[in-house]
């Protein structure tokens, strides 16, 4: 139960996500700090108090080895538990089960140790010395910031990436995602669902103090900047220039989101309760900022991979993942292949979907498709 937050997340690590919305049906977060963010023993904590008050009939650690199509139109589920004949299946086995790393690692230089999220527990995991981290969302301005506090010197290699506030104007900024309707945006409502789904995670982290983790604040702590890793040659790790580009279009992409707060506010009449609108301070443009670094040279002694994860579907032998190993779907049902859905994928049927919070919702409508799916098969064999 809760296994991929037991096992594959660092020890610091809390939710973006504030309590409150931390909700499941029938379960929701009831205790003294609405507004604090869950450690990851408490999400496990939440999620075995649900397996508990839902009664679902869950069997745990067991593993599904494969699932396949049935001659009757079923599918056969083998699992290390023994097999089952279903008549549907909904894959809910995570959109995070394997963290990406590029190509490029594999010319990293013997002597510089490689870490992904998933071997990464805490600053102590690392070696003393140079830290590289590679990638600036969510997982890597947190870590880029605690192996930094360590005293371990941090280059942060920084790609595309969401910058948001952690509060505005008086309110978390998931608050007021939730209540403008950003999370609630329909997939089959946006304009480029492709991108939507592969949007970078907000550089957010939950500290009691609500403090914002931007770029700004990972200069302010000593992090050096550089462009997105682009090559290694020669033993050299190559940046991409063009960081001013790259800060401006977050900062133009964050303000555009307040944008949109501010204009919810005043049009549902609520203006007045919230303190006046303020825009960001423009990411900081490092007055130097290395193109390349010498991986040879004991400036740099680890590299921390913070580049993403991906789903695994190497069970599934049924031919629904696309080259780039995503599921094809629609809102959760599985293109070409009757009575398979999915859920919790990113932006699934909602820009929510993959938020413990978003599940609800999404898993409502996919069950009711699947409730058709069962109805027409029970009239066949009616019939
Ligand atoms: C670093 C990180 C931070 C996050 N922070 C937040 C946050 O702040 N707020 C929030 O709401 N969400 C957050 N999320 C997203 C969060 O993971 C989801 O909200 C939630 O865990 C999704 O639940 P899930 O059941 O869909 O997937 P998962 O939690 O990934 O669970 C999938 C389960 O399926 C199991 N599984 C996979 N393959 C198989 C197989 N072949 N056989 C048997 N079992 C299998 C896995 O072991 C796992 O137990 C975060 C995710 C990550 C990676």
């Amino acid at each position: 139960m809760a296994n991929s937050w037991r096992h594959e997340r660092w020890d610091s690590l809390r939710l973006l996500t504030p309590n409150w919305q931390s909700q499941v049906p029938g379960l929701r977060y009831e205790g003294p700090d609405p507004d604090g963010y869950m450690s990851v023993e408490e999400v496990a904590g939440f999620i075995d108090r649900f397996a508990a008050a839902s009664r679902a009939p869950v069997r745990t650690g067991v593993e599904v080895t494969s699932v396949r199509r049935a001659g009757d139109g079923g599918y056969q589920v083998v699992t290390s538990g023994g097999e089952f004949s279903c008549r549907a299946v909904v894959i809910a086995s995570g959109a995070c089960n394997r963290p990406t790393v590029p190509a490029l690692a594999s010319a990293v230089p013997g002597p510089v140790e490689q870490f992904t999220t998933f071997d990464y527990r805490s600053p102590g995991s690392l070696p003393e010395g140079g830290v590289l981290v590679v990638g600036a969302s969510a997982t890597g301005v947190q870590l880029a910031a605690e192996i930094q506090r360590s005293g371990r010197p941090v280059t942060l290699s920084v790609g595309e990436h969401t910058r948001l506030p952690r509060t505005y104007r008086g309110h978390d900024v998931l608050w007021w995602m939730d209540a403008a309707g950003v999370w609630d945006q329909r997939y089959d409502e946006l304009e480029d669902l492709d991108r939507a789904r592969r949007l970078p995670s907000p550089q957010l982290v939950g500290t009691p103090e609500r403090m914002t983790l931007d770029l700004n604040a990972l200069t302010d702590a000593g992090v050096q900047l550089v462009g997105r890793w682009a090559a290694v040659r020669d033993g050299r790790a190559l940046f991409s220039g063009g960081l001013r580009n790259v800060f401006s279009l977050a900062d133009l992409k964050a303000n555009r989101l307040l944008d949109t707060f501010d204009e919810w506010a005043l049009t549902s009449g609520r203006d007045g309760e919230f303190g006046a609108p303020t825009r960001m301070e423009p990411t900081r443009v490092p007055a130097t900022s290395r193109l390349q670094l010498d991986l040879g040279s004991g400036e740099i002694r680890s590299v921390v991979w913070a580049t993403g994860y991906r789903p695994d579907y190497g069970w599934l032998d049924v031919p629904v993942v696309d080259a780039k190993g995503h599921l094809e779907h629609d809102g959760g049902v599985v293109t070409g292949s009757p009575g398979l859905y999915a859920l919790g994928l990113p932006v699934l049927r909602r820009r929510k979907s993959t938020f413990i919070y978003g599940i609800e919702d999404d898993a409502r409508d996919v069950i009711g498709y699947l409730s058709k799916h069962l109805d027409g098969l029970r009239a066949v064999s009616v019939d």
